[in-house]
């Protein structure tokens, strides 16, 4: 019994290594046709398409732990809402305008965001320092599991690079449009 255990485990190594080595070699190659295959995707009825994009997200999800990748907070700087910043602010019991000093500033859409990629909250063990109280578009990303999903085209597709999940999503959903 031990040792089909065994099995099981290596074996789920081994589909994530897949996943991820799938990712790396044809994100960028399929860009383009994720772009056209996303924007198609807004002449569909939409609320079916959401509901189908969160199908897939979780059974894409099953595959992927976040602990072996966290490429999002290696190399996208997360909006930090006001909300946010007064609750990480106490939480790291700092004055919130010394918050904004050490780890904040406007980005080109004059959002604030996070000032380093990789986040300096990201741990070596790719475990975030401050989980229970991180950023909403932390808590909310992929954004692929809500109803909101079509609407979000053009950021799932700018995701496809960044996130290995995303692209699996994506994969996923062209062959159930295909
Ligand atoms: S990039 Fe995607 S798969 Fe990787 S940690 Fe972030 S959400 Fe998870
Ligand atoms: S705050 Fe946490 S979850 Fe958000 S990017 Fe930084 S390390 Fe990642």
């Amino acid at each position: 019994m031990q040792g089909f255990f065994v099995l099981l485990i290596l074996l789920i190594e081994k589909i994530i290594k897949i996943y991820m080595q799938t990712w790396l070699n044809n994100r960028d190659i399929v860009i383009e046709e994720n772009k056209k295959f996303l924007f198609q995707l807004t002449k569909q009825k939409l609320k079916e398409v959401a509901s189908k994009a969160n199908e897939v997200h979780d059974e894409v999800f099953e595959r992927i732990d976040c602990l072996d990748c966290a490429n999002c907070c290696k190399s996208i700087p997360p909006i930090v809402n006001q909300t946010d910043s007064r609750r990480i602010a106490r939480y790291l019991k700092l004055s919130e305008s010394l918050f904004f000093q050490k780890y904040l500033c406007k980005d080109e859409d004059g959002d604030t965001v996070i000032n380093q990629s990789p986040c300096p909250f990201l741990e070596s063990d790719n475990k975030c320092q401050i989980y229970e109280v991180r950023p909403k578009a932390c808590r909310e990303y992929p954004h692929t599991n809500n109803h909101e999903f079509v609407k979000n085209i053009r950021l799932h597709t700018q995701n496809t690079q960044y996130c290995p999940a995303v692209f699996h999503i994506v994969e996923k959903l062209k062959e159930i449009y295909k």
